[in-house]
């Protein structure tokens, strides 16, 4: 594994391996002493993150826990909390992360529907862990072997969904991506995302697969700007992941504190669409002049990033609403269909995603698994991810174009509106409600619930309202406005004319 040439670790074919945890140890057993992790002032070295591992999945083991199933993982940010998730798949199950700052509405949810059978938490004491055992629950739906991870994700019908993401899906996402951009051991990662997000698979796993490290930025610099441009600077950070939305924050501390980052190598923007006049703006500003900024789409259900594309000053228009998404990365193939063929150049299509990222499914859904997956028989059997997402085909590879549906991303976070409005319908106070994303002229976009209650002389109860939905979703799924309307406008056949409702409730006009 050592380079030749140099005391660069060469990473490791992933084909080599059957789990990521082996390919894990491999680099373990090759750089015990090697730093895995660095949480403030604590250094973490490979054997040390090994070892502690090792003993979570003894202790799983030790509770009569069977391999194979679903283990929740509910633990503050912390290098413990990843040797946690190393711990399970080491003891052969699958983790299932739950978000500590979910209402427990959401994170029972997620514990009853991923049939876990025990809940990894933070212990008593400083560093501890704790284990919960749990009762089976009746809606179990055994997972496929193999299984590396189940995440959550904003459901349409009211209730989130597991996808359910196989150690084959990662391996191959990780080996496609290790080669296409040649990280390796030198390279320092900022853990920005949660666990719950599939952004967090390639900021945890893609160093430690390669022999490097990732600093684990704390909850409450991920949200200072100023603090978390410091900690990238102190940290020397080569790599960074960030949603565009949140880049853009990060660009303007940088730019108030006149810090460089001249150690930064790449910039992955992924999660959203990017904003070509951030990146320009970053690119001109020579905050970080040795650093390529890279744009990566991809949904939970291909495995975290699925194409990329290197954005300069000739792909970036801020005049455009199209963003340059680049073409596939190896562990998948696309396919940009309209009407079930391929579309020609110049036009717009549907991305559908094949290859060995496509996850299995959501579990316990075999109907909506059936809608977003298709089965193509081509000699051989191919399962194709349909993503919803519109891109137009260019010569220089496929430009994003928005959606065929009403999900929306927030700061890169993933909302079904359809889970929001479900939630409104089932609220007695209110007889018809939809949800719509909207934004003042220069700020950022923010979720709008319209609401019409139930009876036409009481005014609805904003803060009940809003009490109920928190106790329901993640903060990040509460609108931020409440608009009463005598009715909601609908289009002359009849649907509810999303576009009309826009306009209702954008700031200026409201
Ligand atoms: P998630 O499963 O949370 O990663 O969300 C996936 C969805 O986010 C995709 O289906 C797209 O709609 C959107 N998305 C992800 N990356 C990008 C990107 N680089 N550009 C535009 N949209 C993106």
């Amino acid at each position: 594994m050592k380079d030749p040439g140099g005391g660069r670790i060469l990473p490791a074919e992933g084909s080599a391996f059957r789990r990521v945890d082996a390919w894990v140890s491999a680099v373990r057993a090759a750089t015990p002493e090697a730093t895995a992790i660095l949480d403030g002032d604590r250094r973490v070295t490979y054997a040390e993150l090994d070892r502690e591992a090792d003993r979570l999945a003894r202790m799983i083991a030790a509770r009569g826990i069977r391999p194979g199933g679903a283990i929740g993982v509910r633990m503050r940010r912390g290098w413990r909390l990843y040797a946690a998730l190393l711990g399970v798949w080491r003891h052969g199950s699958a983790y299932v992360p739950v978000d500590v700052s979910y209402p427990r509405a959401r994170q029972d949810h997620i514990i009853a529907d991923s049939g876990m059978r025990l809940l990894v938490e933070d212990g008593e004491g400083e560093g501890d862990v704790a284990l919960r055992v749990l009762a089976a629950s009746p809606a179990y739906a055994p997972l496929p072997p193999d299984t590396a991870y189940v995440l959550y994700t904003s459901g349409s019908t009211g209730r989130p969904k597991g996808v359910v993401l196989r150690h084959a899906n990662v391996l191959a996402f990780l080996d496609g991506v290790v080669r296409t951009f040649r990280f390796g051991s030198d390279d320092v990662w900022a853990q920005f995302t949660s666990p719950c997000f599939d952004i967090s698979v390639a900021e945890i796993w893609i160093p430690l697969v390669t022999g490097g490290r990732f600093v684990v930025v704390p909850e409450d610099v991920a949200s200072a700007p100023s603090a978390f441009q410091r900690l990238l600077a102190d940290r020397r950070v080569s790599v960074l992941s960030q949603v565009p939305t949140v880049f853009r924050y990060l660009l303007n501390a940088l730019e108030e504190g006149g810090t460089g980052l001249p150690l930064l190598r790449q910039v992955l923007l992924c999660g959203e669409r990017v904003e070509p006049h951030t990146v320009l703006r970053w690119l001109k500003s020579g905050i970080a002049p040795a650093a390529k900024v890279f744009n990566l789409y991809g949904p939970t259900e291909a495995t975290v990033y699925a194409t990329w594309q290197e954005l300069s000053e000739e792909n970036l228009d801020p005049a455009r609403s199209s963003t340059p998404i680049g073409r596939a990365l190896p562990h998948v193939t696309v396919a940009v269909l309209e009407g079930g063929r391929s579309v020609p150049a110049g036009r717009a299509g549907e991305i559908h995603l094949g290859g060995a990222g496509v996850a299995w499914g959501y579990l316990g859904l075999p109907e909506r698994t059936a809608r977003s997956f298709l089965t193509v028989d081509n000699g051989t059997t191919e399962r194709w991810y349909r993503t919803g997402d519109l891109a137009r085909v260019e010569q220089d590879g496929l430009w994003f174009e928005g959606r065929t549906d009403t999900q929306v991303k927030l700061r890169g976070l993933r909302i079904e509106l359809g889970e929001v409005e479900a939630l409104l319908h089932a609220h007695e106070d209110i007889r018809e409600a939809a949800a719509v994303v909207t934004r003042r002229a220069h700020g950022d976009p923010f979720l709008v619930a319209c609401c019409v209650p139930s009876s036409a002389s009481a005014a609805a109860d904003v803060p009940a309202l809003r009490a109920y939905l928190a106790e329901r979703l993640p903060s990040y799924m509460v609108p931020s406005r409440f608009v009463e309307l005598p009715a909601l406008p609908l289009t002359l056949n009849g649907k509810l004319d999303r576009k009309r409702l826009e306009e209702l409730v954008r700031p200026e006009t409201a």
